[in-house]
């Protein structure tokens, strides 16, 4: 099912639940503007590229709009706007005053230099400098961008409005060239402490509330876990400190399984230094389709959206879903599962951490100030910790699974803030 259909069904079973007046609900979900400009840029060997990004604002009643841009090839309208959309709910869920975006150029990151990158972020942010702003929109890294793409951006807004470091986050720690001088200067910037390891982070207090509930913790544990990019790494990082046991992982460039545990740093160490997992002496190599169905307790799809759908569902042994990437799971793969018993915690909880260290950044570029790393992780951890207790009580209140009890606590606390201000 399509990415913005899954999410609309999601938003409107909800919004029955709640009892919302129709009028509301399809205000609720139309977004509240669409950009979509063309980007040329010359490439280094002089010819010209024509590339399309978007920006979809889909909601600003709690504050701010604010999202991830993504760089890959499959990024289309539909899919940015349910990613905005889901956006909207997740800062709600996450109780930060935030509205909801999400941006994305149609390209492949892997086949641009680092120059055709730079000129085409360039390119892009001169187009919506005037509808992006600390107050309005702050874009921040998705899949395929970075720190280093904020910086571009933040670089090229500045042209424009002055210097801006709250108009994007995830910024870098240190500046590029002063990489060596970690101690110092590291605010260079305006980088968060904790932003790069926030989502992962995240998703690690966030499994480690699920499975308290079931009287189980993260020790012992069987994770499979698909991706091992920014969010992904991190979380198998924090899972094997914890002793849990990581028995498979896959990317892009292929999937590994070790019943025993896998050695994560030692898989971290590899892949940095040979870009893939491909080879990694610790574990046997295995189909990358095979992962979601693997043995394990917990899987924590990583990756991209619809990974989980009516073909593999009833074939996941796991019986905890953590859901990491943005809309892993179809409305069809949802229903087969949860006959099957299998919990799910959904993605705009589950992943909220990202989204959530971008405020504590945000806010401390207009205080002006920088918080200590252990600060950051014990804000993360309390609000993670608040969320899930706020989702559960909406789940007893409308005896609902956690999908809906987050749905439900998200759309409401934005329906409310709609009806308190008012149409005029
Ligand atoms: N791209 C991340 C997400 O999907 C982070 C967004 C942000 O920090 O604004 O939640």
């Amino acid at each position: 099912m399509n990415a913005l259909t899954a999410t609309n069904r999601n938003f409107r079973y909800a919004a029955r639940i709640l009892g919302l007046d129709s009028k509301l609900e399809r205000s609720l979900l139309i977004p509240f503007r669409e950009i979509k400009v063309e980007c040329s840029i010359p490439k280094d060997d002089g010819s010209l590229a024509t590339f399309v990004g978007f920006r979809i604002q889909h909601d600003n009643a709690r504050g701010p709009m604010k999202g991830g841009i993504r760089y890959h090839p499959e990024v289309d309208p539909d899919e940015v706007n349910a990613l905005a959309q889901l956006m909207t709910w997740k800062t709600a869920v996450a109780a930060i005053p935030y509205g909801g975006a999400k941006g994305g150029i149609g390209c492949n990151p892997r086949e641009l230099s680092m120059s055709e990158l730079e000129r085409l972020t360039r390119v892009f942010t001169q187009k919506i400098h005037d509808l992006i702003g600390i107050h309005r929109d702050v874009p921040a890294p998705d899949m395929g961008t970075n720190s280093q793409t904020m910086a571009w951006i933040l670089d090229e807004y500045s042209k424009f409005h002055g210097h801006s470091p709250a108009v994007v986050t995830g910024k870098p720690i240190v500046s590029i060239k002063r990489e060596t001088e970690k101690q110092r200067n590291k605010n260079d910037l305006g980088g968060s402490l904790g932003r790069e390891a926030a989502t992962g982070l995240g998703v690690f207090f966030a499994t480690e509330a699920l499975l308290a509930e079931h009287g189980k913790s993260i020790s012992n544990m069987k994770f499979a876990i698909q991706g091992f990019g920014n969010v992904g790494s991190w979380a198998a990082k924090f899972f094997h400190e914890h002793g849990g046991k990581v028995v498979a992982v896959s990317d892009i460039t292929g999937a590994i399984k070790n019943p025993n545990g896998i050695d994560v740093p030692a898989l971290l160490k590899y892949k940095k230094s040979n870009k893939s997992l491909n080879d990694f002496q610790g574990g046997n190599a295995m189909d990358l389709n095979d992962l979601l169905v693997h043995e394990c307790d917990v899987l924590v799809p990583c990756a991209l959206g619809g990974v989980l759908n009516k073909e593999n569902a009833a074939d996941v042994k796991a019986k905890f879903i953590i859901e990491a990437a943005n809309h892993p799971t179809d409305p069809e793969a949802d229903e087969i599962l949860s006959k099957k018993g299998v919990v799910i915690l959904p993605d705009i909880y589950a992943n909220s951490g990202g989204v959530t260290v971008s405020y504590f950044e945000w806010v401390q570029n207009i205080q002006g100030f920088m918080w200590e790393e252990e600060k950051v992780n014990h804000e993360l951890k309390r609000y993670m910790m608040s969320a899930f207790k706020d989702i559960k009580t909406m789940c007893q209140t409308h005896n609902c699974n956690l999908r809906m009890g987050a749905f439900t606590l998200g759309v409401n606390r934005v329906a409310q803030a709609t009806l308190l201000r008012g149409w005029e």
